[in-house]
Parts: C-alpha cells; structure tokens; sequence
C-alpha cells in the first residue's frame, strides 16, 4: 500500500514549530543550531527538523524557571494556581483534534487511541490536579519540650515547593507524559523544564501555547528539545534543579539515579515493565481474550503496561492461544493518522529492527503462532505476534520488548503461576482472570506489581496511583501521594 504524506495545512503549520524551543518568554533555536530530523513512523519520512537543545539552552531554561519561581510564581494564590490548571485543561479539550493528530503523526499511534486514550487522559489528569493547590497543607504539632526549656512553643509544618523540576519523557503517549509530570509539579508551586524525547518533540510547542494561553506565567514551564546524552544529561547535572522526574527505560533510569547522587536531587522514575496477565479456568473466556488481546496491542504494544506475558491455566490455554491468535491476525495495520487503522507502526526503524530480532529469537526459542514478521513496504511496521512453548529462561520472556509481541505460557495451580509473575526484575502491572472472588484477592496481595487489575486491564485514572514495585520505578503519578515527591516539608518552631 502506498501511505500519502500531505498534511493538512494547520498540521503542517503546527509540525514546523518543532525548531524552536520555549524558554522563559522566547521561542528559541538551539545555541549551536543544531537540529534533529523527525520522522513519520508511517512512512519513514521526514517531517520536521527539531531544535537539538544542549547544555547552553538546558543552563538558560533553568534560568528562566529559578527566576519565575521567586518572582511571578511565587505571588500566584493556590486558588489562581488552580484555576489556571483547569483552564488549560479547557484549552486541551478545545484544541484535542490538532493535539491528537500531532501525536499520531509523530508516534505513529492510531488517531482513535489519540483521541480516546492519550488526549482525554491528558485532560482528566489536568482536571484532577487543579483540585489540589488550595488543600496543600501543614499540620500543627503538639509538642513535649519540657517546661524547664522556657516553653512554651507553637511547632507546625509548611510544604513548600521543591523547586525546580526537570521532567525528562519517552516518545510513547507524548501529551499525556509531559502533561503527568507538569501538572503536579504546577499544583505544588514548583517550575518545570520538560525534555521531551528525541523521537517525539511535536506535540510540545502546542502544549506550550496553550500554557501561556491558559495564564500561566512565562518561564514557570519550559521546554528543551534535544538528545538524552545531551540535552537530558544537562538536566540532570545541573545544581539548579532541585528534582527529576523521568519516565523511560530502566537503563537510562539508573544512569539518571546515578547522575543525580552528584547534587542528590530528588528522583522518581517510571520505568518499564514485563507485566503477567493470568487467566484461570474459571474466568470469562470471552471477555479476557478481548482484554488480553488490547493489553498488549493497544499503541504497538509500545505501552509500558503492557500485558506482554499471558499466563492460561492448562485446561482453557488451547482456546486462549487460539483466541489471541485469531484477534492478533485480524488486526488492521495502517497509518497513525488514517481513520481505519488499528494498530500503527513501532516508533522508529532502530526499534522495529530491536523488536524484528526479539521476533527471530521467537522462532530459535519458542513457536510463533500468528505474526511474526514486518509488515508493510515503507514506514516501521510490524505485525501483532503471538509465541508460545518457551522455555522459562527465554529472552522473549524476560525481556521488555516494548512491542507487539505475546507469550502465551500454560500453568496449573495458583502457587505456580503466582511465582511465575514474580518472577521477574519488573513489578508494573498485573492482570488476573477468575470468578473466584477468594482467588482474585489472594491474587491481588501476593503479585509483586504496583498494580494488579481483576477481570480487567489496563484500567487506569488520575486519581488512582501509577507506578512500580522493583526496577519498574521509585514513586507514584496521578494520585494524592504523587504530590509528596514534589514538595518539601518544612518544621516550624516558634518559641511564644
Ligand atoms: P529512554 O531511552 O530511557 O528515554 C527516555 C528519555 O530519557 C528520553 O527523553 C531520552 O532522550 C532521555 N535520556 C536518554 N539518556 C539520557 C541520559 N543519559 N540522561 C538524561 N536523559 C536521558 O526510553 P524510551 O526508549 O524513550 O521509552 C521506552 C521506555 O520507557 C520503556 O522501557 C518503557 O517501559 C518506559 N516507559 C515507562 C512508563 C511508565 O510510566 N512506567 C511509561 C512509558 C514508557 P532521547 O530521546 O534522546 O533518547
Ligand atoms: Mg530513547
């Protein structure tokens, strides 16, 4: 199939922002002038030239966020704080299409799951924490100074802003990354500058107007465009960032983790993941095909929680393995921005090439039962795969694919299958299939897993805490607790 690359007019418009970058109140270039070719993951085009920040620009974006955290940010009431987060969840879902189609095109994701998924997610999650500026609070604290120390004393806390945050995000749901970290560190007074990644910078100059747009003052977000080992490196090593939040690979997590011992700045990291989804033979056969079959297609199988290792109790695994292979064929490929496809292409041709060699090893390791090849004659395509009968040591079974690739593993009684979902370095996400309501909670307490969902999957809220046991990460996003990693706690005590 031939895939046309004409965009429309506001789209192209919008795709040339990629060469500048928000600093304080100026859309800049890079220093060097440097720029990054962006591809359309479709059709393995290019799209847009995107500035590559470095350490010059990193040093003025945080700059521009100090000063605007002493100065306008600083008189912002939690009230107008809050207000100003909701409008820009306003301006989100008034300009959701333009959104949506920045992050098919340049993801390569369906246009469906930008619009039902990573845009409405986005907006939710800006709603939920305009809530919270105005119910930031300390405690007064009774204390028990003896007398005899000239008492007595009014002690009480203050939760302060940590400062400047650094969020450093993958390319896959864009929006809905920069929008997760900028949203509680805006509600907790702090300022921000954003990396996006290297693959993915489109979306970020439209967000960025409509910050300003929304009211929020200039310099309290910024964004950098640029390479990891520069860009986000810088990041990360400058004394005037007082926190990370990343989201990506363990890999670069722990380089980070490291980075940061320098000036010990506070870090939290989303990481990946390697999640079970076990169905019993009691479960409704039907409904966790469906489930189990988005759980790991749903955005290429480029999703952090993907449901990438399937566990079947013996008696229903022929018929799960068959189901998910029928669902895995009759899947639509096409391009992120055609109304029909269903599932897009992988981010980029270094990645297809990773994932086309995780399938290789699925033919050498184990029996490939529908997929397992590229699709397609241009753009990153590859096809929805289902493997089976591998070994418990295999690769593809360990190892976070970040693709659309299943395995789908037999067991037989809920001790075996517990200890094969533990065992694993990721501790993300969990599904568990059963009508055994006993089950289902013994399940949910003995899964190593920030989050195990029953007859579900994938089911997440800006309400409900994301994040992972193990290497999967330190610290939760979207929910009350995530406010605490970007906050400081401060103990008054005042002598009367
Ligand atoms: P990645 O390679 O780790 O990159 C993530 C970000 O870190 C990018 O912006 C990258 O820049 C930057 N980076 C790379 N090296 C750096 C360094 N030394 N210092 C500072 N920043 C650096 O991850 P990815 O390949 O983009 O994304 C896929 C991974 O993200 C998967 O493992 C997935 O599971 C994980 N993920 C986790 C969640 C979650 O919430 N738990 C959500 C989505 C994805 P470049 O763009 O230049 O590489
Ligand atoms: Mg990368």
């Amino acid at each position: 199939m031939t895939i046309t690359t004409s965009l429309s007019g506001d789209l192209q418009s919008q795709v040339a922002k990629a060469s500048r970058m928000l600093i304080g109140s100026d859309w800049v270039e890079s220093a060097s002038g440097e720029t990054i070719d962006v591809f359309n993951p479709s059709t393995g085009a290019v799209v847009a030239k995107s500035a590559a920040g470095g350490a010059v620009d990193v040093d003025r974006a945080v700059a521009a966020a100090r000063t605007a955290l002493r100065g306008p940010w600083s008189t912002v009431t939690p009230s107008q704080r809050g207000r100003m987060i909701a409008r820009l969840a306003e301006l989100v879902e008034r300009d959701a299409e333009t959104l949506a189609q920045l992050e098919s095109l340049d993801v390569g994701m369906p246009i469906m799951e930008a619009r039902y998924i990573d845009v409405p997610f986005s907006v939710d999650i800006l709603h939920y924490y305009s809530g919270w500026p105005t119910k930031i609070t300390g405690d007064t604290i009774p204390v028990s100074f003896p007398h005899n120390f000239g008492g007595p004393y009014h002690a009480y806390t203050r939760r302060e802003p940590v400062g400047v945050v650094a969020a450093i995000i993958p390319w896959n749901l864009p929006l809905m990354m920069a929008i997760k970290k900028l949203a509680p560190a805006l509600a907790t007074g702090n300022t921000i500058v954003i990396k996006p990644a290297e693959q993915t910078p489109l979306v970020m100059a439209r967000l960025a107007e409509l910050i300003l747009e929304a009211g929020i003052p200039e310099g309290v977000v910024n964004y950098v465009t640029g390479l990891g080992e520069s860009a986000g490196a810088a990041l990360v090593n400058h004394p005037g960032v007082n926190k990370v939040t990343f989201t990506g690979s363990v890999e670069t997590g722990k380089a980070i983790a490291r980075a940061a011992t320098g000036t010990l700045k506070r870090v939290s990291l989303e990481l990946g993941g390697k999640s079970p989804n076990i169905i019993f033979n009691d479960a409704d056969l039907e409904r966790s095909i469906v489930s189990a079959g988005m759980a790991i297609f749903a955005g290429q199988g480029e999703s952090c929680i993907a449901g990438s290792r399937l566990y079947a109790q013996r008696e229903v695994y022929d018929e799960v393995l068959a189901g998910l292979a029928a669902r895995a064929s009759s899947i639509k490929l096409g391009p992120g921005l055609d109304d029909a496809s269903e599932m897009g292409p992988l981010i980029s041709a270094d990645h297809r090439d990773k994932v086309l060699g995780y399938l290789d090893l699925s033919k050498q390791e184990g029996r490939v039962v529908a997929g397992g090849e590229a699709w397609g004659d241009q753009g990153y395509f590859v096809q929805p795969t289902v493997v089976t009968d591998l070994g418990p040591d295999s690769r593809v079974l360990r190892e976070e694919i970040f693709g659309p690739v299943l395995s789908v593993v037999p067991f037989d009684t809920e001790e075996e299958v517990t200890a094969l979902a533990n065992a694993s370095d990721f501790g993300l996400g969990a599904g568990v299939w059963t009508q055994d309501v006993g089950r289902a909670h013994r399940m949910a307490a003995s899964i190593e897993a920030g989050q195990v969902w029953v007859n579900c999957y994938q089911a997440v809220d800006a309400a409900l805490p994301f994040g992972g046991y193990k290497q999967s990460g330190w610290g939760r996003e979207t929910c009350k607790e995530s406010l605490d990693d970007f906050l400081e706690l401060k103990t008054v005590v005042v002598h009367l």
